[in-house]
């Protein structure tokens, strides 16, 4: 805490959003930082620097450990940086594990090859670190690399459980990798990854086995996408109302993503560029969502991360007050239930807030603005 309260005071918001603007990478690096933290000044920097935010492409990487993840992010740098000149971000979060954080990248040599390049930043996120959720955090150290000037920014995950998938819905494409040989897990997975993937990448293709799970995972993108909901997640607009089509209509309706599936050996960089590879199912993917509403589609992730933030606020109002603790303990030895105390602390609560009561700020010493 006072680490962050030191950086907060050696920086104005202000300065640091004008800093970042300027392409200057250590105050990009402490932007981030204060991202992580939940610093009081966060927001104020946020606001310098958002009109400069909406260029970056963000493509979200997850799947089972040992799919692959970062040796395809690796070569997807690699590539975006030989062809194209892009500005490439790579943000890797780990919301399930409080132990790996700072060594999350760590192990990763041949990320090294990319450190000295100019155009790319390499950053690592732990839940053990992320004040308020992994989510919430993610997107707003992505904002800050997209203020910064990058154009694509590699979100990779750890693992693909609920606060995987969280993060992952903040991304404009969601790329999943699978590899042959997991068994049953992929059976198993099989529902959810559809319902995130936007791109589904079978890596290790020179493994037995992958030619069999490339087939799998066709025939369930394509029986799925024959489903008129399933196009919520993927595309701005879910025709709610649209008849059931066919299998090969849906692929004609271009209101209609079908997941495609990409096979892709990313340690021996095959399938990353060119025909059929993974940068061009991104880029058709893109495609897509710029013809059938990319503003709406972000709009849309953008209004959960408003969620996110009221959540975390509201939780850090409530409960930052001690009576609140005692009200329940003493409620609690009176025989109270917990439901009951918890219905009777809400109508207070949204009494307070509807009279306009700053009980809570007042309380709440960690108030925005407070950034001096
Ligand atoms: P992550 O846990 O999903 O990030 O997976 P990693 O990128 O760390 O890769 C896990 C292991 O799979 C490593 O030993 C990689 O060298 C290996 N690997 C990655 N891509 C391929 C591939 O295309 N073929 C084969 N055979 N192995 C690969």
């Amino acid at each position: 805490m006072s680490e962050v309260k030191q950086r907060v005071g050696r920086d104005t918001p202000e300065e640091l959003a004008s800093s970042v603007l300027n392409g200057n990478r250590r105050s990009l690096s402490r932007l981030i930082s204060w991202a992580e933290n939940g610093a009081p000044g966060f927001p104020a920097a946020l606001a310098g620097i958002y009109h400069a935010t909406g260029g970056a492409w963000r493509v979200g990487i997850t799947g089972p450990p040992g799919a692959g993840k970062s040796t395809l992010v690796n070569e997807l740098a690699h590539k975006l940086r030989e062809h194209g000149d892009h500005h490439v971000g790579i943000l890797a979060v780990d919301p399930s594990s409080p132990f790996t954080g700072g060594a999350l990248l760590g192990d990763r040599i041949r990320m090294d090859e990319l450190t000295g390049d100019a155009k790319v930043y390499i950053r690592s996120m732990a839940s053990r670190k992320a004040h308020g959720g992994m989510a919430r955090a993610g997107v707003d150290a992505c904002d800050v690399m997209d203020a910064y000037g990058m154009d694509r920014i590699l979100i990779e995950t750890v693992g693909v459980g609920q606060a995987e998938y969280d993060v992952m819905g903040a991304c404009d494409t969601v790329v999943v990798v699978m590899c042959p040989g997991a068994g049953d897990g992929i059976q198993a997975m099989k529902a959810g990854i559809l319902e995130v993937a936007d791109v589904l990448v079978v890596n290790k293709s020179d493994l037995p086995g992958s030619d069999r799970l490339y087939n799998d995972l066709v025939e369930a993108a394509h029986v799925r996408a024959a489903r008129p909901a399933a196009a919520g997640h993927h595309g701005a607009s879910s025709p709610a109302s649209a008849p059931v089509a066919a299998p090969d209509q849906a692929a004609l309706d271009p209101n209609h993503w079908e997941v495609p599936v990409v096979l892709a050996s990313a340690g021996r960089g095959k399938g990353i560029l060119g025909e059929a590879s993974v940068l061009e199912a991104i880029s058709n993917h893109r495609a897509y969502l710029e013809a059938t509403g990319l503003e709406s589609a972000r709009q849309a992730k953008r209004a959960k991360q408003v969620r996110r933030i009221v959540d975390d606020e509201l939780d850090r109002r409530v409960w930052n007050r001690p009576e609140l603790e005692e009200r329940v303990a003493a409620a609690l030895r009176g025989g109270a239930t917990s439901y009951d105390i918890a219905r009777e602390l809400v109508v207070d609560l949204i009494d307070g807030l509807v009279a306009g009561s700053s009980a809570g700020q007042e309380a709440d010493g960690r108030s925005q603005g407070n950034t001096a």
